[in-house]
């Protein structure tokens, strides 16, 4: 049998064969599916109106829906959205269902899925969202899905996938302090463009990653779809293991796996994470790389921390490391991802204070944790640009837009750099401050 690589063998075990070739048509069985506020009722629509108006989706256990991203906004439309997710769950009596203004309230999906233990290695996770991708750092395949796909996995929990050829990319060294994974993955996207990886797998690999802790290897794969990739993926190792350990309160049984030594990779990227410096996307595409210290002293009107991408405890230890007993020069918002960094944010301490109060006592802005103006959403929702303004984002995406007002300029950078720049209102190199 050929040596094979990890999203190939995750995808032979999932289609009942012993290998799979690249371009290959296969169906695989689906372990979780996932969908939201946005995408749910679509889904749910399809399903229904291919399954019958009294179906029931394929396994319980494995349909998870979590509303995120339009949630706390007068906007009718979209509670009406959460509404019919609400009617759905109930009908269906599904026991994944993290309901906004209940105990189980999460906020965003990619990172709520690991917090209630969804995620584990060797499975096949698919969601309605771009960003499912995240869940590669678990050492699965993951991948986001239309609403037509989707309502079919509901209904069969299976789907047709072609197998991807796989991108290895390989970071050696250990990060400086001054760099995050955010700073790694958007010089690969400037480097192999928006669509340097269409429809391919991205492993990523080598020492540099697995020094990594999960949240960081998250914040990798997160953007994998940012290069146009299939599935972001990196092999499991202990740390994730023992994640996913601390996380499933089933205890379900999972597969490890890596490459096979000899397997094929379609292309090799090596890179010395020591020799990189901060780097900045600008205006208007995550692609549109440009090294902090080349766009230094760009003014800014606003900062914004948080998101799948840039919202996590990571994300906030880094961004309060900088922010500590100083005061920010333009409006700034934080916006935590889950309900648990929120609880988190109020007990951490750093140098005495919670992370919460050196934010507020900087003089930024919390919000609820959820989707946030990531997405832009109704014009009510906390950070977002209702008007042309430049803002420094740790989000994941640049699209004119993306982050409401269409005039609007965004700049994604790591939290460190968005702390950086929050301070001085203009794009500003982390090193003068973490060196
Ligand atoms: S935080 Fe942004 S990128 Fe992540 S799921 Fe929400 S809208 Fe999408």
């Amino acid at each position: 049998m050929a040596a094979q690589t990890l999203t190939e063998k995750i995808l032979a075990r999932h289609s009942g064969k012993n290998s799979v070739e690249p371009g290959e048509n296969i169906w695989v069985d689906v372990d979780i599916l996932m969908t939201h506020d946005v995408c749910g009722p679509g889904t749910i629509g399809v399903f229904h109106q291919n399954f019958g108006r009294d179906a029931k989706v394929w396994n319980k256990e494995k349909v998870v829906i979590i509303p995120d991203h339009y949630i706390f906004t007068a906007d009718k439309m979209a509670n009406r959205n959460v509404d019919v997710l609400r009617a759905f769950v109930k009908e269906q009596g599904l026991p994944h269902f993290y309901d906004v203004g209940s105990e189980r309230y999460k906020g965003v999906c990619h990172i709520a899925l690991p917090e209630e233990g969804h995620t584990r290695p060797g499975e096949i996770l698919l969601g309605t969202d771009s960003h499912t991708c995240t869940a590669g750092a678990f050492g699965e395949f993951a991948t986001g899905i239309g609403n037509t796909d989707a309502g079919f996995v509901m209904g069969t929990g299976k789907t047709w996938l072609k197998v991807p050829p796989t991108l290895r990319f390989v970071f050696n060294g250990d990060l400086p302090p001054y760099l995050m994974a955010k700073d790694l993955i958007l010089a690969v996207i400037g480097d192999i463009g928006c669509d340097g990886a269409t429809y391919q797998a991205m492993e990523f690999d080598g020492d540099g990653v697995y020094a990594l802790n999960i949240e960081e290897r998250m914040t990798l794969c997160n953007m994998a779809i940012e290069a146009g990739g299939k599935n972001g993926i990196i092999a499991a190792d202990q740390k994730t293991i023992d994640f996913v350990k601390s996380r499933d309160k089933a205890s379900k049984p999972f597969v490890v796996e890596k490459s096979d030594a000899g397997a094929r990779f379609a292309r090799e990227f090596v890179y010395d994470v020591k020799s990189l410096r901060p780097v900045v996307a600008k205006p208007h595409s995550p692609d549109n790389r440009a090294y902090v210290d080349e766009c230094k002293g760009t003014k800014l009107d606003r900062a914004y921390i948080g998101s799948c991408t840039g919202g996590k405890m990571t994300d906030f230890r880094a961004a309060a490391k900088i922010l500590a007993g100083k005061e920010v020069k333009i409006d700034t918002f934080v916006v935590p991802a889950t309900t648990e960094v929120a609880r988190t944010l109020k007990t951490e301490k750093l140098g005495g204070k919670t992370l919460e109060e050196i934010f507020l006592n900087a003089g930024a802005k919390i919000g609820e944790a959820s989707c946030a103006a990531c997405l832009g959403g109704p014009s009510d929702t906390f950070g977002r640009l209702n008007q042309a303004i430049r803002c420094i984002s740790t989000t994941n995406r640049n699209f004119p837009g993306r982050m409401g007002h269409k005039q609007a300029e965004v700049f994604l950078a790591s939290p460190l750099t968005v702390a950086a720049s929050a301070l001085t209102g203009q794009i500003t190199d982390p090193r003068e401050y973490v060196s």
